[in-house]
């Protein structure tokens, strides 16, 4: 496929404003696609040159892409970032710039003489090529390295057209304005290849345990369903995390649980899913939301080296900081203070990491994951030797609900965040959050004093004082995770100070569009739409019907007869999510109608 072909597609996907639409857009794109090519669309898709996991970057900021730009149109660069302060978008500019410059060019000479760099003909730049040239732009170090990616980007733009330009100049810039998450792809895959989209489930178990949708496509393409469903976990490629749900009460746990459940501390840090192979002595570490890791966590890194007695394993686990003075652990806001990518030798001397591990997904090149939980964690306690970095939780087996309120108590005063419960017998469920997994925290046991992830959508033009702020209130949803689409759930305007309305102005017109995002669903209109990217943790009084908004709303296809949605009663923005969310781990519908029905509960 010719990467003209490829972008003629991608405008066609920034265009529309419908989901549905967006999937048969892709299921008409995949179907051009072939198997040597259907990874790298995938990728490309997303705006990315390998699976998110990967930590390949294209390693060039705003003004090393314009000095590009500058280059393959013959411009200065200071004429190319004037526009993108007028424009706002890089690749407008570029679009802009080269037909500027066709017209300036044709006055002067026919078309027939026109250097084919400025004609944009592109015609035998597949996809492929693209994506190589973007690779090999990402994996340039050493001397001359800024000279040399200019170059090449230079080189890839004096190739294609206006709109190929377009596209090519947001994928180095990571700003990528298709707004297109996993499941939308999926469904594609599975509309073109299995029929129906409905049937994304069959793709998603492989998908949940391989984070990768290059790998799925190239495997489905190569092998049918039956090649997806033999993917498995290994050693280097994350697993997508299983989450909790909610349960405000002891008594309710143990019966959902039939009697029993497997107790463990919740610490309250941030999630490390651990691989190492012993041959090679490779570890490599990723976040809740797949992101590696392993760079900012040398304590870790040396930790998994020194303590694990097994030649392979993946395993699942929570890290603190840790103040070795007084032998305390540090709450969340000092925990993530490690998160970082400079002064590392720094951060780790002041806060040192302890792993609190509870699971263990792979062992000894077997997955692990339909073993029942008890029997894992039986594994998990034989791996680790000593405690002095990475600390085993076998957890308690606990039958009564006193002794769960106990244990509740305990974790608490010791300053953690509760407790989380598990199904003893229950396997590994990669990226799903259901009831084997149930967590009971402090604010949980009462009314409605957990907090929601919401993911902003749009915001509201200021008034009065707030005119000059540029935006006076949010427009914010919440995650349909079955339909992969964002719901409005709330207009917010309390909560940030004047300095945070200013701050959030302005990273919201960084990613603002100019309609309705194609998997946002929404019945109200903001002044400004923006790309479904931040997430706020937003406390509110009450969950509540509401016509307005759409989470949780639906449509009887039947009788036509409208079920209303939920909403937030006095919601106030807690704080800014940092890279540990990104939209799609916001809060989903169903845990907002779990958490409407456990109000009435007390
Ligand atoms: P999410 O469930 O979406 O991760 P969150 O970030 O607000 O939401 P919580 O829902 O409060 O976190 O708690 C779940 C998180 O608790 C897990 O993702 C994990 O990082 C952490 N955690 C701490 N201790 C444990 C444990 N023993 N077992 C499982 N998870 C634990």
């Amino acid at each position: 496929m010719t990467f003209s072909k490829l972008v003629q597609y991608f405008e066609k996907l920034e265009g529309t404003s419908s989901r549905l639409i967006l999937i048969d857009i892709l299921a008409e794109l995949f179907k051009e696609t072939t198997t040597d090519e259907i990874a790298q669309v995938s990728y490309l898709l997303q705006g990315r040159i390998a699976p998110f996991y990967e930590p390949l970057e294209i390693g060039m900021s705003e003004k090393l892409v314009a000095a590009a730009v500058a280059r393959a149109y013959s411009l200065e660069r200071e004429q190319v970032l004037k526009e993108y302060g007028k424009v706002g978008d890089l690749g407008k500019v570029a679009q802009k710039l080269l037909s500027l410059r066709k017209q300036g060019s044709k006055r002067q000479k026919s078309e027939s003489e026109l250097d084919s760099r400025i004609r944009g003909n592109d015609e035998g730049m597949t996809v492929n090529e693209v994506f190589e040239t973007l690779r090999r732009i990402a994996q340039t170090t050493g001397e001359g390295t800024v000279e040399k990616k200019v170059s090449a980007l230079a080189g890839l733009l004096g190739k294609v057209d206006g709109v190929g330009a377009k596209h090519l100049v947001r994928i180095p810039l990571g700003v990528s304005r298709l707004g297109i998450g996993d499941p939308t792809i999926l469904d594609a895959f599975a509309k073109l290849k299995l029929g129906d989209k409905s049937k994304r489930k069959l793709l998603e178990g492989a998908y949940n345990k391989v984070s990768d949708l290059g790998l799925i496509g190239e495997t489905l393409w190569k092998e049918g369903l039956k090649g997806v469903e033999k993917l498995d976990v290994t050693v280097g490629r994350p697993i997508r995390s299983e989450l909790c749900e909610r349960i405000t009460d002891p008594k309710t746990i143990l019966k959902k649980y039939g009697g029993e459940a497997h107790t463990q501390y919740k610490y309250d840090g941030f999630r490390v899913q651990i691989h190492y192979r012993h041959d090679g002595n490779q570890v490599r570490l990723f976040s809740r939301n797949l992101e590696e890791t392993t760079p900012m966590f040398p304590d870790i890194v040396e930790a998994v080296k020194k303590q694990i007695k097994a030649n392979s394993v993946i395993l699942d686990s929570e890290a603190l900081a840790f103040n070795p003075e007084s032998e305390e652990f540090l709450p969340f806001q000092e925990t993530t203070k490690r998160r970082r990518k400079y002064n590392i030798e720094e951060m780790q001397r002041k806060f040192p990491l302890k792993a609190f591990v509870f699971d263990i997904m792979y062992l000894n090149g077997k997955s692990l994951m339909d073993m029942p939980l008890k029997e894992r964690i039986n594994n998990l306690e034989k791996v680790i030797s000593g405690e002095e970095v990475l600390i085993p939780q076998p957890g308690e087996m606990v039958k009564d609900p006193e002794r769960l309120q106990q244990l509740f108590d305990d974790a608490i005063s010791r300053g953690l965040e509760g407790v989380v419960t598990k199904r003893p017998d229950s396997k590994y469920e990669a990226g799903r959050r259901n009831f084997n997994w149930i967590k009971l925290k402090r604010h949980s046991s009462g009314e409605l004093k957990d907090t929601i992830d919401c993911v902003i959508l749009g915001y509201i033009f200021g008034r009065g004082k707030r005119a000059a702020f540029g935006a006076g209130a949010l427009l914010v949803g919440v995650y349909d995770d079955k339909k992969d689409e964002f719901v409005t759930v709330s207009k917010i305007g309390t909560g940030l100070t004047d300095e945070e309305w200013r701050e959030i102005h302005k990273r919201a017109d960084k990613i603002k569009v100019d309609h309705k995002p194609a998997r946002v669903n929404s019945i109200l209109t903001p002044s400004v739409w923006i790309a479904p990217e931040i997430v706020i943790e937003v406390l509110a009084d009450e969950i509540t019907k509401s016509p307005v908004h759409t989470a949780g709303a639906s449509t009887s296809s039947a009788s036509g007869q409208k079920t209303p949605g939920y909403a937030l009663r006095f919601p106030r923005l807690v704080k800014f999510r940092g890279a540990d969310k990104q939209a799609e781990d916001a809060t989903t519908v169903k845990e907002l109608i779990e958490m409407y029905k456990q109000q009435f509960k007390k």
